[in-house]
């Protein structure tokens, strides 16, 4: 099996390129990172005003990674509050800004900041991680936002160029009929898209009710999380292999790429330190463990960020990957922290939970969830069809679905929940651009007619 491209990039940047980073071990990495750590736990120390105070009288002096554990976590709500206090250069230095909304209608936008050797670092990790499956002469269409200079989309197209490959900006889809003329039109061999929006692509039916005929051999997902019912219905649609991408704004906008084993990303270490923490306790989890997955940038100059809480939920894999790397793996994200909705009988249900239930329908391709409380709890989902000539989806077979997971199941025979399925007939009203699905509660306060 061919070896991650990620472990010999990391050697190179960590300076042990011996034998094209075969000779990489975890000591190396480690030893890297700590150097890097105390680094960027001195620049923030001295030139951040947020860290300046969010450190004080904290030991930074770390003779060990174990140490990093006694710090305190950055959260989102600290970048909303202030992100320019978390510069460590002058603003005049700062080369892209990202404007992140919150789901909520209320609440401030989170600002994200980067210099021109940050994006540069992006690049150069879009590159390495695209090589896991593209070579050079593919074409990739990028169906990412990216007609901004410095936009996720530009900065992989950039990426792609250094390794000898055409990447098209597209952007989000809007038409399915008309991105897969243009797949067709210019031999398309990779896709890096949404999950939902990929799949938008696999489940349209031309007139005669079948699907449109594709050469593309690779998919790049890209999101926090992918459900796994997506992934299998593009394999079974195309024939292709589908790559899972993990990353964040925050992170720089990449932040690991699964190897040809499709069994967990391979991170970013010498950009990234990961942990895995107790979403309540806090205690850094020992590898096998579930929690939420924490970061520490090790090579950012406008925006470090010390411990930032993702509110992603997974864990180190234990097991050495197929592919022979030492570069650790972190498990597929099963959901946000945040997209989980409680239940009057105390239970909750995920998110990821109804994707894998509802996506697995075929001429589904998104949906809404809408939970409004009463005296008794009303969960509407909202069913979104794929575009073109289709069979229409059944609610009551979705409904029946639901109702096998346990906790609507429990909720609905005691009387305290109510369950509805409605399908969004005709055109797509909505673009399909849900990449952080969220349970929409509605407060019993909010009567409407
Ligand atoms: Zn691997």
């Amino acid at each position: 099996m061919k070896l991650t491209p990620l472990g010999p990039w990391i050697a190179r940047k960590i300076k042990h390129d011996q034998q094209n980073g075969r000779g990489l071990t975890r000591e190396l990495i480690e030893a890297y990172q700590l150097e890097k750590l105390r680094q960027t736990l001195e620049l923030v120390s001295t030139q951040s005003i947020f860290y300046q105070h969010h450190l004080a009288g904290c030991d930074l002096d770390l003779r060990n990674l174990d140490q990093l554990k006694h710090l305190p976590f950055t959260t989102a709500d600290d970048i909303k509050k202030n992100p320019v206090h978390f510069l460590t250069v002058s603003q005049g230095e700062i080369d892209r800004i990202v404007t992140l909304q919150s789901s909520g209608t209320t609440g401030q936008p989170k600002r994200i900041y980067f210099t021109t050797a940050d994006q540069e670092l992006t690049i150069d990790f879009f590159q390495q991680g695209m090589a896991t499956f593209v070579e050079p002469g593919d074409r990739v269409l990028i169906l990412l936002p990216g007609k901004n200079p410095g936009s996720v989309g530009d900065l992989l197209r950039q990426g792609l160029a250094r390794h000898g490959v055409k990447g098209i900006v597209y952007g989000p889809v809007f038409n399915p009929a008309e991105t897969l003329e243009v797949i067709q039109k210019e031999e398309i061999d990779c896709l890096v898209g949404i999950p939902v929006q990929v799949l938008s692509l696999a489940r349209y039916r031309d007139t005669n009710g079948l699907p449109v005929s594709v050469g593309v051999k690779n998919v790049l997902l890209s999101t926090d999380y992918v459900p796994e019912a997506v992934v299998q219905a593009l394999q079974e649609a195309w024939g292709c292999r589908v790559f899972n991408h993990y990353g964040s704004t925050e992170m720089g906008l990449g932040g690991g790429v699964e190897c040809a084993a499709l069994k967990g990303y391979h991170l970013r270490e010498a950009d990234l330190y990961f942990e895995v923490v107790d979403p309540v306790s806090g205690e850094v989890l020992p590898d096998g463990e579930y929690g939420e997955v924490v970061f520490t940038t090790l090579t950012r100059q406008g925006m470090p960020l010390i411990r930032y809480k993702t509110g992603d939920f997974s864990r180190f894999l234990k097991e050495p990957c197929p592919c022979g790397t030492v570069l650790k793996r972190l498990d597929s994200v099963k959901g946000r922290l945040m997209g989980t909705v409680e239940l009057r009988t105390g239970n909750c249900i995920s998110i990821s939970e109804l994707d894998e239930t509802i996506l697995r329908f075929k001429g589904v391709v998104d949906f809404s969830a809408e939970l409004r409380e009463g005296n008794e709890q009303v969960l509407t989902i909202t069913i979104f069809q794929a575009g073109g000539n289709q069979e229409p989806v059944e609610p009551e077979a979705v409904l029946q679905a639901l109702m096998k997971l346990v906790q609507l199941e429990n909720a609905v025979e005691q009387g305290c929940l109510k369950l509805r399925v409605q399908v969004e007939n005709g055109e797509q009203k909505r673009s399909i651009t849900s990449s952080k699905r969220l349970v929409a509660i509605i407060p019993e306060r909010d009567e409407l007619s």
